[in-house]
């Protein structure tokens, strides 16, 4: 194994030095939050909202940058790479463009995700469709932009053999996959677990009969080009992910020795890599995760095929920080409890699954300064009516007091942007942070906070005596 040094001057092997990164990247990035925190009181973003959610643009370009070199490091040189972004993660155009900036492409997976997509300019050639229930709409205007589609199950191959039959101009310029489940088993969160036997997604690989239709029909649809695996998202450990794409490279073997030729020429891997909810170390990190695929399947690098990755929540989660108010403190029941702006609104899976998203919860004085002080055991409540609404339960935080700050960190990806919209609360204003040298923090608003008008208008406020 080659050695690297560490700062010590030591030999360190590769995976002991992405740990380090992963580590380093943390506490960087950790610095950087509170100075946001700070910057984000004084510059009076909670002056006029009592909640709002910041994006560190610079921890989001690493992140991208160490997926990129990740990949680098480990495919043969040539070999056509394309990182889509999941954009079900963090929909929002800018956090695409972004991206996009970075080098990323988009994996799209509904019409708003795909618009979203076009609206930050990213070119159809780096968009991938992947959905279970694509409509025949759907698919026609796809292959009409020459997106990347991946068919889901054969009903949806036979539909695509009448739109591509008719394709007007001949062949359609659309890469077409099919998704496979390669039924290798669920993680730790059976909601997020893709690749169990029963799972909705993709052609069940393992049931009787499965493979041989699969290979025969790709072998009859001479446009079928690429297969897609995707095992699951945050709980699944390396080792699952990475037999799934082991199954993915056997299938793809498997059906261009049936044809004859390299019929299948793509590979797309998916994402589901998961977060470290548990501090600020960057765990695993994408150099594990490419070490990890090299050692399952040695081949898939060698540059037979072509390969696209679909990461989400390891870009963004680490990079994303809700901020809300503490509006009051009392007891109950002996409990004591801080009620917050913060809850089932922008934290949804928490509050309904608190033991699957635990979140760590930080907290600030009025004056964005990390509070100190012996630990107290309170809850945490958001603001809507119903008394599950906790970020946490008995947490161990220096005691709150009215105008204090909390923060929930690592919440870029499925929290603030996955918005809940339960008691008419508002979407929160979401922006983007960087820091220069100096320290200071300029930030960029990405998203406005949904207006008392706006959330009128769609709730039907102009067709009001509609049920009269
Ligand atoms: C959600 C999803 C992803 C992204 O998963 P992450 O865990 O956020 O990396 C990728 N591909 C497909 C098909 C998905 O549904």
């Amino acid at each position: 194994m080659d050695a690297l040094r560490d700062e010590a001057g030591r030999r360190e092997t590769p995976a002991a030095a992405a740990a380090r990164a992963g580590q380093t990247a943390g506490q960087d990035a950790a610095r950087r939050r509170d100075r946001a925190v700070r910057a984000a009181v004084a510059q009076g973003l909670l002056d006029s909202e009592p909640l709002v959610c910041l994006l560190d643009t610079a921890g989001i370009r690493a992140s991208a940058a160490a997926l990129t070199a990740a990949f680098d490091a480990v495919t043969a040189p040539g070999t056509p790479v394309l990182h889509a972004f999941a954009a079900k993660a963090a929909p929002l155009v800018p956090v695409l463009r972004l991206l996009a900036g970075c080098g990323l492409g988009c994996e799209v997976a509904s019409p708003g995700e795909l618009a979203l997509a076009r609206a930050a300019g990213i070119p159809a050639a780096r968009i991938v469709l992947d959905s279970p229930a694509k409509t025949a709409g759907e698919l026609r205007e796809a292959l009409a932009l020459g997106i990347t589609v991946n068919a889901d199950n054969h009903q949806e191959l036979e539909r695509l053999d009448a739109l591509v039959a008719a394709a007007p101009g001949g062949p359609v310029r659309s890469p077409v996959g099919v998704r496979v489940n390669p039924q290798t088993g669920a993680g730790s969160i059976d909601a997020l677990s893709t690749a169990t036997a029963t799972a909705k997604f993709g052609i069940a690989l393992r049931d009787p009969g499965a493979r041989e239709r699969l290979v025969r029909a790709c072998l009859d649809r001479p446009w079928l080009t690429r297969l897609h695996a995707h095992s699951g998202s945050q709980g699944l450990p390396l080792p699952l992910i990475a037999e799934g794409v082991r199954e993915l490279h056997a299938l793809a073997e498997e059906i261009n020795a049936a044809a004859g030729h390299r019929r299948i020429d793509t590979l797309d891997i998916g994402g589901g890599l998961p977060v470290n909810f548990a501090s600020d170390e960057h765990t695993p990190t994408y150099a594990e995760y490419a070490g990890a695929l090299r050692e399952a399947v040695p081949a898939l690098f060698d540059g037979s095929y072509g390969l696209v990755t679909e990461f989400g929540r390891s870009l963004l989660a680490k990079h994303g920080t809700v901020l809300a108010r503490v509006e009051y403190t009392k007891t109950a029941g002996g409990r004591r409890i801080a009620l917050t702006h913060a809850g089932v609104q922008v934290a949804t899976r928490t509050v309904y699954a608190p033991a699957a998203w635990p979140l760590r919860i930080l907290a600030y004085d009025a004056k964005g300064t990390p509070k100190t002080g012996p630990p107290v055991a309170q809850d945490v409540a958001g603001p809507a009516c119903f008394a599950g609404d906790l970020l946490a339960t008995a947490r161990e935080l220096p005691e709150l007091a009215p105008g204090d700050l909390v923060a929930l960190p690592d919440t870029g990806a499925y929290f603030f942007t996955a918005h809940y919209g339960y008691n008419s609360l508002p979407r929160p204003s979401v922006h983007g942070f960087t820091a220069d040298a100096a320290g200071t923090v300029r930030f960029a608003l990405a998203r406005p906070a949904q207006t008392e008008a706006e959330l009128v208008a769609e709730a039907g406020g102009d067709r009001g005596d509609a049920l009269l």
